[in-house]
Formats: C-alpha cells, structure tokens, sequence
C-alpha cells in the first residue's frame, strides 16, 4: 500500500494540452514528489519544468495502484482539486470516508 497523489499545476502545460492535474502513485511519496521537482519523475511534470510552470501536491490518499487508475479513469481530476474546486473538496471527503 502507498499513496495516490494529485498534482495541480499553475497553468495548463499548453493550448493543446490543456490538463493541468497530474494523478500518480508512489510507494515513497517524498521521494517521488523530490524526482518530479527535479524534473525526473515523469515526462508531465518534467514538461512543466521546462516551462517554468509551478506544480503542487494538493490531494493524497492511501491506495494502491488501482486507486490511482480508478481516480485516472473518472477523468475529472479538477473536480478532485481542492485548487480548482474548493467547495466539492469536503463532499468528495465525505464520500471518501464513507468508502472506507
Ligand atoms: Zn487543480
């Protein structure tokens, strides 16, 4: 078991590329987040770097790989992101812990 991660960043990598979140898994997510900063940890955020676009860890969860596809797969990151949608942050909470 390691942690889902989400990543939302300042702006759009592009006109074309329009996605502004980044959903991983890591099994040492410290680790993980220190080789996405360095530009290493995946060709998403190492486009970010490269241009100078800000990238922050705003969601976590305790899961495993198919958490992270399954979070992948619903393909609304945003409404996920306590960045971009501060209001749903604590329904998808809610809904969280009543999974569990
Ligand atoms: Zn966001």
């Amino acid at each position: 078991m390691g942690t889902v991660y989400l990543l939302h960043l300042e702006k759009p990598l592009s006109e074309n590329h329009t996605s502004q979140h980044y959903i991983g898994y890591a099994d040492r997510l410290k680790e993980r987040i220190a080789h996405h900063e360095s530009g290493t940890g995946a060709r998403f955020t190492q486009v970010a770097i490269e241009r100078n676009i800000g990238f922050t860890l705003v969601r976590k969860w305790h899961g495993d790989r198919s958490l992270e596809r399954r979070l992948k797969n619903q393909k609304h990151a945003a409404r996920l992101c306590p960045v971009c949608n501060p209001d749903n942050y604590h329904n998808h909470e809610r809904e969280k812990n009543n999974d569990q």
